[in-house]
Parts: structure tokens; C-alpha cells; sequence
């Protein structure tokens, strides 16, 4: 259990050392720029070198019997936290802005670890459309076997889903855009439904990551993030991340997170930890990238269209436009019906996309999906099949140019 006084944790972070110039509040005045440079280090405690180092453990040993019998440390054992489990979130709460965040060991395990600890039995849960497929199966799977019922709504409802709430909804869960089809939502609206209702707002915002989507700034109650993706950034680590608006909220997931013994291995915290350094100068080269990348596809011939909300024609492009300061480098295609076989062709023959699931990492990759099986509330209309790409730190002109022979084996097959 946490205890009580457990002070916020962003401030156990500055004891001694260099970081002692900086009070809690100094820190909190700065850019983001200079905190996500600063967060979650103090060369005090790491003899002086630069980052927090690596700390592997399971025992913590206690001098006396006291100390034991009242745990007068810092750190009680090691699913509880350790020193570089701590950096990290501490550098995560710089970015979120909210009360707290844990960190898990998958993003997959961040959507289902804020929906196990808020619902019980009897409760209802009101899940978007467009939602992460694992998340979906997780709901109708354990969520459904522990007595918690999903409603899929469409993405599309603003004010609209108050129709949706039930007496015994406690949770709106949202993802922008979504996966796969990158339908944007209107948060605000979803916020002012669900509170009016008393139901919380949980948001999986890994596309835009908190640099380009203030989710908590716009009532995001949970605000969950796969760090798998741009967080850490070079596709060799899984890690997932919830960050509570509120302080109560943060004591309800933390609980959760110590109940269940969710730890993560402290190199995996160390890597992503160098990731955060560097995300924002990746994104800012991968967002134009992307961007540029999509227009060039929104005008060949083999493209019935493009699905970026950074796109001015794209259905979803106002509400981008209102609430989002950035894009990530992930969109979709739906290409001009063509038999998937010259699909096949297309994309066997790339040479600089990979062809695999994930995405964030500085490497380019292509897939082929269909959602239409699975979509309950909702029914894309797509006429051809659909791709998802990711646009990595590669030369544009060297990615169109594999694109653009992949188009020509298309054609050449279909
Ligand atoms: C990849 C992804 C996840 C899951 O992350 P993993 O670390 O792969 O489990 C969750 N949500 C979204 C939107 C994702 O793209």
C-alpha cells in the first residue's frame, strides 16, 4: 500500500546535489524543453556521472530491527519502486502534468491495468470503436468474465454519447486518433459528458504523446501512453505507462500496481528513460516526414485515400486542428480496389520498410489490415484494402522512391 505521507514522487527526486539549486517550484516554472532534460536525475546520487544508473534488486536490507519493523527506507522491496523505476517517472510526470504515473511492462498492460483497478462487478464501461484491438479483446474477455459489461461506441459522438451513459457507467474510454483508422474524437465533449455523469475519461494518447495531445490539461482523467512506441523510440523495448489527473486517482492505480506486482526491469526503465531525451527532436523530424509522406500518397493514382488527421481533407482535421499541437509519423491508406495478391507484390518487394506490427522506432514500417472483422459499432466503408505506415528517420526521397517501385509492382500484378 502507498503510505499516507508518501510525498508526490516528482519531489523525491530533489534531495541533495546539483538539483538542489532547483526548488520543486523552480523546477515546475521552467519549459518543458528544460525539464525533460532535467527530470528524474541528480548526479548526487549517481557519483557524480550524469544518468540515474541501473539499479537491479528484490531485497532492500534495513540496519536494524526498527527501521525493519517500521520499513524506515526509502525504498521496502523491489515491486515497490526503485531508484530507476522512480527517475523515469518522475521524467514521465514532467510530460504528462498530472499527479502520478506508473509504468508497466507493456502498453498493452497500461489500457488494462487502469481498467482493472477502477471497475468492479456490476459496473458498465463505454469503450471506443476504433479502440487498440488487445484492448478490445481484454474487455470482452476478463473484463466480461469479472461482471464489467463494454459498450463500443462510435468514435465520431461528441456531446452525443450522454445518450450512452448508464446509471452504472464509470468509465468512457477513448483513443485519438484511433488505431488503425485514425478517427479523431472529440475529447472536450466526451469530458463534460462524463463527468456531468460522474464517470471517469481514460484516453490511450500513444499516437500524439503528451507533447502533442495535453490530455490531462483537457480533463483526461487516466491518461495511458505504450512508451513501446516514441517514448522509447528504437523498437527494443516494451513498456507501457498510466499517468492520474488527480492525486486519489494516482493512490487508486498505484494500489492497483503494487496489488498486482507490476514491475518493470530497471534496464527497460533506463532505456526508455533515454528515449524521453531525445523524443521531441525524433518527432519533430518524423511529423513533417510523416505528414509530407501522406500527401505525396494522397496523390497517386493507386490511393483512394488517406487517413491523417494532420491532412486539411481528412474528416477528423478540425478537431486536430483544435485540440492537438502535432502529429506522429503513423497513418493509414485505403488504396483503389486491387486484389491482394498485387498487394503482396508491393510490398514483398520493399526494401526500406519493414513489415510488422508496432510502431514509433526510427525505422520505417508497412503493414496491410482489415478492421472490418472485428468493429462492432461502427462499419468503415473501405472499397480497397488498407495499409498502415510508419515513417521513420530514413531520407524522405529514398522511402518514396521504394514506395514508388512497390506501386509498379502493383500495378504490373493486379
Ligand atoms: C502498440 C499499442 C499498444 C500496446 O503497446 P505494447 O507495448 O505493444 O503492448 C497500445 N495502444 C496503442 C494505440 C498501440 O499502438
Amino acid at each position: 500500500m502507498v503510505k499516507p505521507d508518501r510525498p508526490p514522487r516528482i519531489i523525491l527526486l530533489f534531495r541533495n546535489g546539483f538539483m538542489k539549486k532547483l526548488s520543486p517550484s523552480d523546477f515546475a516554472a521552467l519549459r518543458e524543453k528544460t525539464r525533460l532534460v532535467l527530470a528524474g536525475r541528480d548526479p548526487a546520487d549517481s557519483y557524480g556521472f550524469v544518468n540515474p544508473p541501473i539499479v537491479r534488486g528484490s531485497t532492500v536490507v534495513y540496519p536494524t530491527m526498527e527501521d525493519f519493523l517500521q520499513r524506515k527506507a526509502r525504498y521496502s522491496y523491489g515491486t515497490k519502486g526503485n531508484p530507476t523505476i522512480d527517475a523515469l517517472e518522475a521524467a514521465l510526470n514532467t510530460i504528462e502534468g498530472g499527479a502520478g504515473t506508473v509504468v508497466c511492462p507493456s502498453g498493452l498492460m497500461g489500457c488494462t491495468l487502469p481498467l482493472l483497478a477502477t471497475l468492479s462487478a456490476g459496473d458498465h464501461l463505454l469503450m471506443t470503436d476504433s479502440v487498440y484491438r488487445p484492448t478490445r479483446m481484454f474487455c470482452d474477455s476478463m473484463l466480461k468474465r469479472l461482471g464489467i459489461e463494454t459498450t463500443y461506441y462510435d468514435p465520431s459522438l461528441g456531446a452525443e454519447i450522454a445518450a450512452l451513459f448508464r446509471p452504472n457507467t464509470k468509465a468512457v474510454w477513448t483513443e485519438a486518433p484511433g488505431s488503425q483508422t485514425f478517427e479523431m474524437q472529440d475529447i472536450p465533449a466526451i469530458v463534460a459528458a462524463a463527468h456531468a455523469h460522474g464517470a471517469l475519461v481514460m484516453m490511450d494518447n500513444t499516437w500524439a504523446t503528451p507533447l502533442y495531445f495535453d490530455s490531462h490539461k483537457f480533463g483526461v482523467d487516466i491518461s495511458v501512453q505504450a512508451g513501446t512506441k516514441y517514448y522509447a523510440g528504437h523498437s527494443d523495448v516494451l513498456i507501457g505507462t498510466v499517468s492520474a489527473r488527480t492525486p486519489e486517482l494516482y493512490r487508486t492505480i498505484r494500489d492497483a500496481w503494487e496489488a498486482l506486482g507490476v514491475i518493470i526491469a530497471p534496464e527497460d526503465a533506463f532505456l526508455t528513460l533515454r528515449g524521453i531525451r531525445t523524443m521531441r527532436l525524433r518527432l519533430q523530424e518524423q511529423m513533417p516526414a510523416g505528414i509530407a509522406m501522406a500527401q505525396w500518397l494522397a496523390a497517386r493514382p493507386e490511393v483512394a485515400r488517406v487517413m491523417h488527421p494532420a491532412l486539411p481533407e481528412d474528416p477528423g482535421h478540425a478537431l486536430w486542428k483544435r485540440d492537438f499541437t502535432g502529429a506522429s509519423s503513423l497513418f493509414g491508406i485505403e488504396l483503389k480496389p486491387v486484389a491482394m495478391k498485387a498487394v503482396g507484390a508491393m510490398l514483398d518487394g520493399l526494401s526500406l520498410f519493414g513489415m510488422g506490427a508496432s510502431w514509433g522506432g526510427y525505422e520505417s514500417l508497412i503493414l496491410p489490415f482489415d478492421c472490418r472483422p472485428y468493429r462492432t459499432a461502427t462499419t468503415p466503408d473501405f472499397k480497397g484494402p488498407t495499409i498502415r505506415l510508419h515513417i521513420g528517420l530514413e531520407d524522405l526521397d529514398d522511402l518514396k522512391a521504394d514506395l514508388e517501385a512497390g506501386f509498379e509492382r502493383l500495378r504490373a500484378a493486379a
